[in-house]
């Protein structure tokens, strides 16, 4: 048996032994916050940005789960919403601290994955579209917010890194970039349904995975994708294997996730503080 084979049979074992992360709060940019909501009122529909959110229970308390994004400032916001069917308009304020993310340089040898060319951005433009489609999906259904972790490996690129490639400045890192051998299994973290997938030009192999009530998964640069838009997927579910397709510098798994259609800090699911 090769160190390979002994890896992929010792993560299979992690990842059945794993118990459920509990997921953490922390009121930064893209951090999560958790606002109490009146459980004795009828059930709560509130928003954030105009976006709806997912309400859980937490030791008897009823709990609206804020994704923040990246891009917000400190200072203080609210969330909005009603109870039932009642009409009065509920206001719960909050307060974001300040967060200093770093900088990563990164060298991509083929330069059309930094700058694309007018045939790229012709299969690009569409592929943006699916994924800002994907990203802000919505539906009423339970979510689990105690995830698994995907896979076990080593975290390379963390969240919220601004990053340079080739010398230019782009988007800041919205995953966690987990490194690990090609062929290494990836488990869905929850129960979920599958509904975007693909070859995308910056992403490789990509899978979106809806957990409930706008809470998403996103797993690029796969090698195998062994589910397809529409399939059902249990906690601890095999979707994918690790891989290194589209921009990329080595096999690795990117991972997001997403909140009320922004994607916030991994870490908090998968209790990193
Ligand atoms: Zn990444």
């Amino acid at each position: 048996m090769k160190i390979t084979q002994y890896f992929l049979l010792f993560t299979l074992c992690l990842l059945s032994l794993n118990a459920a992360a509990k997921l953490l709060e922390s009121r930064v940019p893209g951090g999560i916050a958790f606002i109490q909501l009146d459980n004795t009122q009828g059930a709560p529909h509130f928003t954030f940005k105009n976006k709806p959110l997912l309400i859980t229970q937490q030791e008897g308390k009823t709990i609206a789960v804020v994704g923040l994004s990246l891009s917000l400032k400190p200072g203080e916001y609210f969330i909005s919403g009603h109870y039932g069917n009642k009409k009065h308009l509920v206001k719960k304020f909050f307060k974001v601290k300040d967060k200093e993310y770093t900088t990563q340089h990164i060298t991509i040898k083929d330069k059309r994955k930094v700058n694309p060319i007018k045939q790229d951005m012709d299969r690009i433009i569409p592929e943006q579209k699916r994924k800002k489609k994907a990203a802000k999906f919505w539906d009423n259904s339970t979510a689990d917010v105690n995830f698994l972790t995907p896979i076990e490996g080593i975290m390379t690129g963390s969240y919220g890194r601004r990053r340079v490639f080739n010398g230019q400045p782009k988007r800041p890192h919205s995953g966690m970039d987990i490194a690990a051998d090609k062929g290494v299994p990836i488990a869905s973290p929850a129960d979920g349904t599958v509904i975007e997938s693909g070859d995308f030009f910056f992403s490789g192999n990509l899978v979106y995975i809806h957990h409930g009530q706008g809470l998403i998964t996103l797993y690029a640069h796969l090698n195998t994708i062994d589910v397809k838009v529409g399939d059902k997927v249990k906690k601890g579910q095999i979707i994918g294997t690790v891989g290194e397709t589209g921009r990329v510098t080595g096999p690795h798994l990117h991972w997001s996730v997403g909140l009320n259609g922004t994607w916030v800090d991994p870490d908090l699911f998968i209790g990193n503080d």
